[in-house]
């Protein structure tokens, strides 16, 4: 349980030391934990190859973030029963997850307790290891479809796949081949990149798919989102829209960045025909360890020429705390 005061320490705390009080002796900020539909897990962050776009930018020598261990994915497990989360999925990502010595274990705990498990893959040298090929065969006869492997196949073309992830092609479509005689259940992670509308992605995909014969549907409906979020994809023109439904302002959009701040409104009242409400966008930030008055800029000169360069003064936390973990 939390302390309700500041801790004793014979030393200043320093910042992130303790998990419930800020540097400046303040409550940190909260967020109350209701359900956790899919729990990620990161399984370190090596990988056989370096793509261009990767998130995390896993290498061959990167190992920043170490394997997980089956003990300590069973901790997360043991947590989600405890605490009754109602989690569904436990997915895996890196790094390439199939270069973790226990990635086999890993899912085979989560599948034992009744998840299901989606392992994102390049579908390379690491996964057809005779090793992870029998151990994958072994966990689809016990568990079925409650396995699945989705591999990223940047596009439907050789050339842009490989512009992302290099001389990749040939070993993963192999890949994808050997899961596609496996029986076991598989999927596709295409990128919207290249200005291509959906339609035409996935008659691509669609294309591809038939050629080699692989058990996947390429018109299969996206993974449903929450109606109410906001998604915006900087390389999706698509997601390029206001963060409502309409009607938007006849006018557009004035500034087009990662957020679209709409256009002013016209608001005529008795007293000023002409009154325009201006655009406005309101973004909340987190600020648990500093409170006071800084400058914040943005590193492209343009963007700091329309206005992304200005004072910000953090106050005190309000009575609202947020958390996370
Ligand atoms: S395969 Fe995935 S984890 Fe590996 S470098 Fe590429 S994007 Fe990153």
């Amino acid at each position: 349980m939390s302390e309700l005061r500041p801790p004793h320490t014979p030393h200043v705390l320093q910042k992130f030391e303790h998990p419930d009080w800020t540097v400046a002796g303040e409550p940190r900020a909260s967020v109350a934990l209701t359900r956790l539909d899919t729990l990620w897990i990161n399984t370190g962050t090596l990988c056989n190859i370096t793509c261009a776009h990767c998130y995390i930018e896993s290498s061959p020598t990167n190992d920043r973030l170490a394997y997980i261990t089956r003990e300590e994915a069973r901790a997360f497990y043991d947590e989600i029963a405890t605490g009754g989360l109602g989690t569904r999925e436990i997915g895996f990502t890196g790094g390439e997850p199939f270069m973790n010595p226990q990635i086999l274990e890993l899912i085979e705990d989560a599948l034992a307790r009744g998840f299901e498990a989606l392992v994102l893959t390049n579908a390379m040298q690491p996964m057809r290891r005779p090793r992870i090929e029998a151990g994958l065969l072994d966990l689809n006869r016990r568990f079925g479809r409650r396995l699945t492997l989705r591999v990223s196949l940047d596009h439907h073309g050789q050339a842009l796949h490989e512009a992302e992830r290099g001389g990749t092609w040939d070993k993963t479509v192999a890949g994808l081949d050997w899961l596609a005689g496996t029986g076991l259940s598989v999927a596709i992670a295409g990128r919207t990149r290249w200005n291509e509308t959906e339609a035409d992605l996935r008659a691509g995909f669609a294309r591809l798919i038939a050629q080699h014969g692989w058990p996947i549907d390429a018109n299969a409906p996206a993974p449903k989102t929450d109606p109410r979020q906001c998604v915006l994809d900087p390389n999706d023109p698509g997601t390029w829209r206001p963060c409502r439904p309409p009607p938007w302002p006849p006018t557009g959009l004035v500034w087009w960045d990662v957020f679209a701040i709409p256009s002013g409104l016209a608001a005529a009242s008795n007293t000023n025909p002409a009154n325009v409400i201006p655009g406005y966008f309101k973004m909340r930030s987190r600020f648990v360890d500093y409170a006071g008055l800084y400058v914040l800029h943005c590193h492209i000169l343009i963007h700091e020429d329309r206005g992304m360069m200005f004072s910000v003064n953090v106050g005190k936390p309000l009575t609202t705390v947020l958390k996370h973990h």
